[in-house]
């Protein structure tokens, strides 16, 4: 999509920093990290919300997670442990519409979040 931010940082018009890239996904940093890891998880395919994921769409957002854990482990977090968790919509704070797993990490985490 030509007005979406994370189309634009997938296209390079934008930039960030880039940690993890496949075939199939996209991940960056945060640029107002929450924690001392917060990385973004993308799909090149643009899909706006949770709601829009199809069926075809598996594969995709699995590697999505296949790629965080890989991630977390790389810096050190499988054991103390991480959040991945996909905003939507509103009531959930969604401010891209542009699915992305959020993957946070390196502090406690509180739970419920706010
Ligand atoms: P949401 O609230 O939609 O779940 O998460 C959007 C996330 O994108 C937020 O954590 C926000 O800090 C991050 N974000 C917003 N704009 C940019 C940007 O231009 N670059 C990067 N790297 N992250 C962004």
């Amino acid at each position: 999509m030509s007005d979406c931010l994370f189309c634009k940082i997938r296209d390079g018009q934008i930039p960030a920093k880039v940690v993890y890239r496949d075939e199939q996904c996209l991940a960056f940093e945060d640029i107002n990290p929450q924690a001392p890891t917060h990385v973004l998880f993308i799909p090149h395919k643009h899909i706006a919300t949770v709601n829009d994921i199809t069926p075809e769409d598996r594969e995709v957002v699995g590697q999505l997670f296949v790629a965080a854990a890989k991630l977390a482990r790389e810096r050190g977090h499988a054991d103390n442990g991480y959040r991945v968790v996909m905003n939507t919509q509103r009531d959930a704070g969604q401010t891209v519409f542009h699915i992305h797993l959020h993957l946070l990490a390196g502090r406690p985490l509180h739970w419920p979040p706010g």
